[in-house]
């Protein structure tokens, strides 16, 4: 269905497939991010929509299943600059503030704008782990590394050993993690109040990619809200930065001057 409508789906204003231009243009620039308006989207499906802003972080995935899929068919070749491509969700048509962000918004898809005032540094993330067995030498994997928990093996399935594993750092597959605080524009602040902020991930091409700026698009799963665990050291491969999907996206409004 989402594939259909990658292929097929065309405004009513041109009869061109607006999703073909932007994958020309994701490419042309050696982009990783395309952006898919939700507009477009709940004309197309009202009920795909309604799923990505009740369970956006299942739906993403999917989602960027299906756009790699739609690309490598348009440019057979593009494995070879990037073997993954994320769908950033445009024209979500409400608008949250940061300070009215409550529980209930934890999971959801959500747009929240504020001024950026810290960028952190850009860490590798784990996405894939493999192990070492020091016992037998087996390598050991892929584990897929989710969001919530650090993957920890028990047992080696060669030597079914119990002992010592070490990261396997060349196969390990790792992706960039970067966090930032935006905090609420001065303007919006009522009276007499502390600007309140929010701790923002961003994975993959995002990193560096907001800077300055008015306006972002916050899609994230909230559990996490308030301080991450750090990744430790930024010299040697941290073990994990556990981190909830996010993604931060700049949209319409002209960045400010750094
Ligand atoms: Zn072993």
């Amino acid at each position: 269905m989402q594939r259909n409508f990658l292929e097929t789906y065309h405004p009513h204003t041109s009869e061109e497939n607006i999703h073909e231009a932007e994958i020309d243009r994701m490419c042309s620039s050696n982009g990783q991010s395309l952006p898919v308006s939700y507009l477009h989207l709940s004309h197309h499906s009202p009920v795909m929509a309604i799923w990505l802003a009740d369970v956006p972080k299942q739906m993403l995935e999917l989602f960027d299943e299906v756009a790699v899929t739609v690309v490598l068919q348009r440019y057979p070749e593009y494995w070879m600059i990037h073997n993954e491509v994320h769908v950033r969700i445009t024209h979500l048509p409400v608008s949250d503030s940061l300070r009215e962000l409550r529980i209930t918004h934890i999971n959801a898809l959500v747009k929240v704008a504020g001024v950026v005032t810290r960028r952190g540094q850009v860490y590798p993330q784990m996405k894939l782990v493999h192990f070492n067995c020091l016992k037998c030498g087996a390598v050991l994997g892929p584990y897929v590394q989710n969001d919530q928990t650090e993957v920890k093996i028990k047992q080696c399935i060669e030597c079914q050993s119990t002992g010592l594993f070490a990261i396997n750092h060349e196969q390990t597959v790792y992706r960039n993690y970067q966090t930032l605080n935006l905090q609420e524009s001065p303007g919006s602040v009522p009276a007499g109040r502390v600007p309140r902020a929010k701790e923002v991930v961003l994975l993959a091409d995002l990193v560096d990619s907001v800077r300055g700026c008015r306006c972002c698009w916050w899609a994230g799963d909230g559990r996490r809200w308030g301080r991450h665990p750090r990744p430790r050291g930024a010299a040697s491969p941290p073990r994990l930065a556990p981190v909830p999907q996010a993604r931060v996206r700049v949209d319409h409004t002209p960045p400010l001057p750094l």
